[in-house]
């Protein structure tokens, strides 16, 4: 069971919390149990989880990014965005949540963030369902 989702994200870099979006599409699986994998077909792009409960959070970790790998740098690339790149491979592009009744398992403050680098931008996360066999 897969599906894909759109994310229009509206800055250069941004953390946009995408979790809703995820359940809804487990929901529509009707799966209760198993792993919900993740996958983001970008190389500016990433995906990560971590707290959605202060929206400081995300905007701190946006900032600490721009910090650790600036937009101008003595980079090679032609294109001008090997910062993004670099902020990619830093995130990673693909992680997994276990299902358990229907429902993400989340810890309680985690939440699923898609991470725009090169924004802004219309992105896809692919979401594959994979349901446990004696479910
Ligand atoms: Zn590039």
């Amino acid at each position: 069971m897969s599906a894909t989702l759109r994310v229009k994200t509206s800055r250069r870099t941004e953390l946009l919390d995408i979790t809703r979006d995820v359940q809804r599409a487990i929901r529509e699986t009707g799966v209760q149990s198993g792993l919900c994998h993740l996958y983001v077909p970008h190389t500016t792009a990433g995906i990560t989880i971590n707290e959605n409960a202060d929206p400081d959070v995300p905007r701190d970790i946006e900032a600490a990014m721009d910090r650790l790998v600036p937009k101008d740098g003595p980079y090679k690339h032609y294109e001008g965005n090997a910062d993004a790149h670099i902020k990619s491979t830093l995130t990673g592009v693909s992680l997994s949540v276990e299902i358990d009744g229907g429902e993400l398992r989340l810890g309680h403050w985690q939440g699923i963030f898609f991470c725009e680098y090169d924004g802004p931008r219309q992105r896809e996360v692919r979401v594959r369902v994979v349901r446990d066999d004696l479910s």
